[in-house]
C-alpha cells in the first residue's frame, strides 16, 4: 500500500485536532477542517464508528483529501451509557462543558443522591475512520475505562476531561498534562490500531 502523505484531519474539535495530528508521522502534510472553511455534517449515525465514517466519507468529498475522522465521547454506565454518542450535544450549540458536566451531575443525582460516594464507573470511547479517494474505509476503536470524579478537577484539555479519571490514576484527564494523557487515551488506543493504514 502506497503511504499517504497528504491527510484532511476531519474535525472542528482543536482539541481533537491538535492531539490527533501529534500522533501522526512527521512525514504527512495535514490539513485541517478550518483550511477549508467547512461545518461539520449532520451525525445521524446509531454508533461512534457510523458517525465516524459519515464524516471521514463527507469531508474526503469536499475537500478531495483522504480523511481521518474521529468521533468519541463518554459512557456513564449508569446512565444507561449517556452521554455517549451525545457528548457534543450535552454541552449545546455552544459546545459549553461546563454546562455539559453541569447535567452529568444532575443526571447523576437523579438516579442516585449518594452517587458522590460511589464508583461510578465510565469510559471514553474513540471511533477513527479513514476514507480514501477511492472511498473504501478503514476503522478502528479504542476505549480508555475509569470513574467520574465526584468534582471537575483540572484546566487542561477540553470536554470531559475534568470528570474523568481513568482507571488505576489519582489524576483527572482535566489535572494531566497534555502527554500523561494522550499517551493512555482512547484516541491514541483508537490510534494504534489504525496506523498501519496510514
Ligand atoms: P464529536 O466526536 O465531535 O461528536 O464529539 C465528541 C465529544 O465528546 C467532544 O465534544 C467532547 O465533549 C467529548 N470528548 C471526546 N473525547 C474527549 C476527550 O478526550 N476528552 C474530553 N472530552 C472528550
Amino acid at each position: 500500500m502506497k503511504k499517504i502523505l497528504k491527510l484532511l484531519i476531519g474535525t472542528n474539535n482543536q482539541g481533537k485536532y491538535k492531539e490527533i495530528k501529534d500522533l501522526l508521522p512527521k512525514y504527512i502534510k495535514t490539513y485541517s477542517t478550518s483550511n477549508f472553511k467547512l461545518k461539520s455534517p449532520k451525525e445521524d449515525g446509531l454508533t461512534f464508528i457510523e458517525n465516524s465514517i459519515i464524516k471521514s466519507k463527507y469531508f474526503s468529498k469536499k475537500t478531495n483529501l483522504i480523511c481521518l475522522a474521529d468521533d468519541s465521547g463518554l459512557e456513564i454506565d449508569i446512565l444507561d451509557k449517556d452521554p455517549g454518542i451525545y457528548s457534543s450535544r450535552w454541552g449545546g450549540s455552544k459546545l459549553d462543558f461546563d454546562k455539559a458536566i453541569r447535567r452529568v451531575y444532575r443526571e447523576l443525582f437523579k438516579k442516585n443522591k449518594n452517587w458522590q460516594k460511589r464508583k461510578i464507573k465510565a469510559r471514553f470511547v474513540c471511533a477513527l475512520s479513514i476514507c480514501y479517494l477511492d472511498k473504501k474505509i478503514a476503522s478502528s476503536i479504542g476505549k480508555v475505562e475509569g470513574y467520574i470524579s465526584s468534582h471537575p478537577r483540572g484546566r487542561n484539555g477540553f470536554g470531559y476531561d475534568p470528570i474523568f479519571i481513568p482507571k488505576n490514576k489519582k489524576k483527572t484527564f482535566g489535572q494531566m498534562k497534555p502527554f500523561e494523557k494522550y499517551k493512555i487515551d482512547h484516541r491514541f488506543i483508537a490510534f494504534k490500531k489504525i496506523k498501519k493504514f496510514l
